[in-house]
């Protein structure tokens, strides 16, 4: 990791990362973790800096709530994976270093309340719950952090790390469709590239990894989809008896949330995921000016400008008016956002 990298992170973050350098060096015994349902960015970003830690002679332990998805099981140290509800008795730890979770309740783990928490994260409203806290919201992925964090520990880019820091961008950014890619996005991917990493091969094996069982999916979901606000809101449902009908379960979910964005009128998905006792896991997309985290947050959820989620109790046709109207209200003032500028 030689090269100078553009619009690296700005003065304030330099001071950051020499804090998590310094706190890294002088401890021994370290705790990865993200958030529940972990996707490419979470997973990556645990990984590249657990194989960094590695490479420093440290000892590290990954704790999530959720298992990866399945696409995801054959990169290198997914199996290292715990998964736990509660962090285990013999996980003695120096530090926890806490992926991007905007608070700790989002690792869906008990147990990691009152440790050394160093806490790297890019989504708005973190809570700043940690010992270090370094959160930048203007990063395209989590694994952007990522990078700055282990090249300030000196590791140099082997084709683990590269390969977990280009799986966190390509998957966080949408495949560089989200805003937030700046030249320092391709001058990372590029190092990884450089390091090894087969951008094609990565997008196979992310992308067109799908079962049968999934194409039937996507072929329930489109048939079910509403369009809605003049076919500028896709609206999509499922519940578990249409997964078990395409023999899939929620990790063959993932993705299928940004095919109605393909349409060029439509502007957001809400897509409605409910469970057998009912409650409803929602989850939103946008493009361009269409601020759905904004939606998130009025119902204590989170996320970015345009990928944003939240989960209500239910009954779904208590919750479903409310949630849309607000999202018709985000489409209409994203679109006067982008006349006017
Ligand atoms: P997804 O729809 O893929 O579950 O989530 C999209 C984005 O919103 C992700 O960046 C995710 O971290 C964030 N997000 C989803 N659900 C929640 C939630 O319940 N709370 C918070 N704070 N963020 C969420
Ligand atoms: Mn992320």
């Amino acid at each position: 990791m030689s090269n100078p990298v553009p619009d690296a992170a700005p003065a304030a973050a330099g001071a950051l990362i020499s804090q998590i350098r310094d706190a890294v060096m002088s401890r021994q015994r370290f705790l990865i973790t993200s958030h529940a349902r972990p996707d490419g960015d979470s997973i990556g970003s645990q990984l590249a800096m657990a194989f960094a830690l590695d490479a420093l002679g440290k000892q590290v332990r990954i704790i999530n709530a959720d298992r990866a998805p399945e696409h995801y099981y054959d990169f290198p140290g997914v199996d290292r994976i715990e998964i736990a509800a509660d962090v285990p008795a013999d996980a003695v730890a120096d530090a926890v270093i806490v992926m991007e979770c905007g608070d700790l309740d989002r690792t869906g783990v008990r147990g990691f309340e009152g440790r050394y928490i160093i806490n790297i994260d890019h989504h708005a409203g973190n809570r700043m719950y940690g010992a270090i806290n370094w959160f930048d919201e203007s990063a395209a992925a989590c694994g952007e952090m990522v990078y700055d964090v282990i090249a300030a520990l000196g590791v140099p880019m082997s084709l683990e790390i590269a390969t977990h820091i280009y799986l966190a961008i390509l998957t966080d950014t949408g495949s560089f469709h989200h805003s937030h890619i700046t030249p320092r996005t391709f001058e990372i991917c590029r190092q990884t590239v450089e390091a090894g990493v087969n951008p094609a091969a990565m997008a196979r094996r992310i992308f067109d990894s799908n079962s049968f069982g999934k194409l039937k999916l996507i072929g329930a979901l489109l048939d079910r989809m509403q369009l809605l606000d003049d076919g500028r809101l896709a609206v999509l449902y499922m519940d578990d008896a249409m997964l078990g009908a395409c023999g899939c379960t929620h990790n063959d979910t993932e993705g299928l949330i940004n095919l109605p964005l393909t349409a060029r009128e439509i502007q957001a998905v809400v897509f409605f995921k409910v469970a057998p006792d009912g409650a409803v896991r929602v989850s939103m997309r946008s493009k361009y000016d269409v601020d759905v985290r904004m939606v998130a947050n009025g119902y204590g959820g989170g996320g970015h400008k345009n990928a944003a989620g939240f989960t209500v109790p239910g009954p779904l046709d208590q919750v479903r008016t409310g949630i849309l109207d607000r999202v018709v209200t985000a489409i209409a003032r994203g679109l006067e956002t982008r006349r006017s500028a």
